[in-house]
């Protein structure tokens, strides 16, 4: 892993993204903002996963009036999280009409390909910084190439064009987010924005492209830096392909606060994209919020699913008990807990974990090692290996990471 790139450290709310704070994880709502029940409530579920920073749309002008209930309605229910509005289009009228709104956001997403063309584009981007200026408000400058500043780019391959030899549009486009996202970081410092309240993304959906882009971002200066694939895509291939860019980028240092942005099965829970963000962070080494499980993948030495569905059960139990954990042992969440098969490599894996367990493969004999600091503690054996199993997690947290007085 690189040293992380030097940034420029932004408030947003009390939550501080950059100037080498921890990386700070974020998501997005998908309710309707004018439905201030259902977006307090997504909101709040986003907070209580773990998101630290949570957007939403602010598209209509019953979007941008319910906004203030909003963050009431959050507050009420327990969660502190600063909240963010994504503005592309109407930003300038709406801030404008909805004062209080733009007193109760915590930060204002602008789209610079977003906010009007031609004489209009300056007019409707500055409207916007200077409401954040009057309401000492951070901003994102969110570039997107689904809808890059045209002007740039048109400006941008007009001059490739005239080279004697031109490089390939990708790496023109490329360069014309760079410019889109650091000329906007510009004339928004000029219109009275303070370097320190601004974050810049130029997010793209493919991940040669986003590492490229956010390489040249990040050279060109040290504003704090949201990192995200976006449209990422759904299932496994979303989650594969933000994991890929993420990491990528953040190896190398880049990269402040994240988002992923996969989109969820019809019903699905919202929640996934914060946990993905979250184990991304973690399989980096970068942050720790969860105690880690290492399974095996299991093998033809465990034909029944006893095995994987004791892996799945701790896996549920550690998560389910984290709230309460996390208030009552602190460190908790750098707990390492192994569950492995059979004996090939079970009791080795278990020996590197904190606590761990080897179940037995289909030939051994009916008994399950369990393995605390590195020796063998005991053996399991019968019917309630699982309970037993958690008893002994249970009791191994109370010792391990004891409450504070
Ligand atoms: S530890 Fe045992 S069960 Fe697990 S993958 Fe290895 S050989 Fe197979």
């Amino acid at each position: 892993m690189a040293a992380r790139r030097h940034s420029t450290a932004v408030d947003v709310g009390g939550m501080v993204v950059g100037g080498g704070r921890p990386i700070v994880v974020q998501s997005m709502t998908n309710t309707d903002t004018a439905d201030a029940d259902a977006t307090a409530i997504q909101v709040a579920r986003l907070a209580h996963a773990g998101s630290e920073l949570v957007r939403i749309t602010v598209n209509t002008e019953a979007a941008a009036a319910a906004v203030p209930e909003i963050v009431r309605k959050v507050r009420g229910l327990g969660a502190a999280v600063p909240i963010v509005g994504d503005f592309h289009y109407n930003g300038h009228q709406l801030l404008a009409r909805f004062p209080e709104t733009a007193r109760a956001l915590a930060k204002y997403r602008i789209n610079p390909g977003n906010v009007g063309s031609g004489r209009h584009h300056d007019g409707h981007f500055t409207d916007i910084v200077r409401v954040a200026v009057d309401n000492a408000k951070p901003v994102r400058i969110g570039v997107n190439w689904g809808s890059l500043d045209q002007a740039v780019l048109a400006e941008l391959m007009d001059a490739n064009a005239k080279q004697a030899e031109p490089r390939e549009a990708r790496l023109v486009m490329i360069e014309a987010m760079v410019e889109s996202a650091i000329r906007s970081a510009e004339l928004a410092e000029a219109t009275g924005l303070a370097h320190d309240r601004i974050i810049l993304s130029a997010k793209v959906s493919g991940v040669r492209d986003l590492v490229e882009v956010y390489r040249r971002l990040a050279a060109r200066g040290d504003y704090a830096l949201h990192l995200g694939l976006t449209e990422a895509g759904m299932g496994m291939k979303g989650i594969v392909a933000s994991s890929a860019g993420l990491s990528l980028l953040l190896a190398e240092g880049i990269g402040d606060t994240i988002r992923v942005s996969i989109t969820p099965e019809p019903g699905g829970d919202r929640t996934e994209e914060v946990a993905v963000a979250q184990q991304v962070l973690q399989s980096l080494g970068i942050r720790s919020f969860l105690p880690q499980v290492t399974s095996c993948p299991g093998c033809g030495r465990t034909t029944s699913t006893y095995f994987q569905e004791l892996a799945r059960d701790v896996q549920t139990y550690l998560r389910d008990q984290m709230p309460a954990w996390r208030e009552k042992h602190p460190g908790v969440e750098e707990l390492r807990v192994a569950v492995m098969g059979c004996v090939v490599n079970g009791p080795g894996e278990s020996k590197h974990a904190d606590i761990g367990i080897s179940l037995p493969g289909t030939f051994e004999d009916p008994v399950a090692p369990v393995f605390i600091d590195g020796a063998l503690d005991r053996t399991l054996r019968g019917d309630h290996i699982v309970d037993e199993f958690k008893v002994i997690l249970e009791n191994y947290v109370e010792r391990r990471f004891p409450s504070h007085p």
